[in-house]
């Protein structure tokens, strides 16, 4: 069973960022998932996906986020989210957490292990390890 405990004050905070960012720069077949990043020294960088019309070219919004931080030197992460941002279609007002997908799990836990990602478990908001989400993850290390 995943190991999971409750969000604090500051990562209700890191999901508002995540959503701010998607609110202010959602675009329809282009952007439409925002991720924010919280590293150990506490700063916050925020990132959208970039989509591409040849989809597996798409850019997830934890890898830019994870890139924009590394881009400004903050190197260890301490919690990502990502969220997605309704279309006009879908008759929804607001942003809703989303688990990252196979790609940024192996991404999340390569540049860090002790990552927590904020997910939806049961119906809630909860935070786990990202090693919780990726049991048995590929290595290239002997064990
Ligand atoms: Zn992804």
């Amino acid at each position: 069973m995943l190991k999971v405990r409750s969000l604090e004050n500051q990562d209700f905070e890191l999901i508002q960022e995540a959503e701010k960012v998607i609110e202010k720069n959602y675009r329809y077949g282009r952007h439409h998932i925002g991720s924010a990043v919280r590293t150990a020294s506490g700063k916050v960088y925020a990132a959208v996906h970039v989509e591409a019309n040849v989809g597996r070219i798409t850019v997830c919004g934890e890898a830019m986020a994870i890139g924009k931080s590394i881009s400004e030197g903050d190197h260890e992460f301490d919690t990502i989210v990502a969220v997605a941002h309704p279309h006009p279609h879908e008759n929804m007002e607001k942003c809703w957490v989303v688990a990252p997908c196979g790609m940024c799990r192996e991404l999340i836990s390569d540049y860090g292990k002790d990552t927590d990602v904020i997910i939806t478990y049961n119906g809630e908001l909860v935070k786990c390890n990202v090693m919780g989400l990726l049991p048995e993850k590929y290595t290239s290390e002997l064990e």
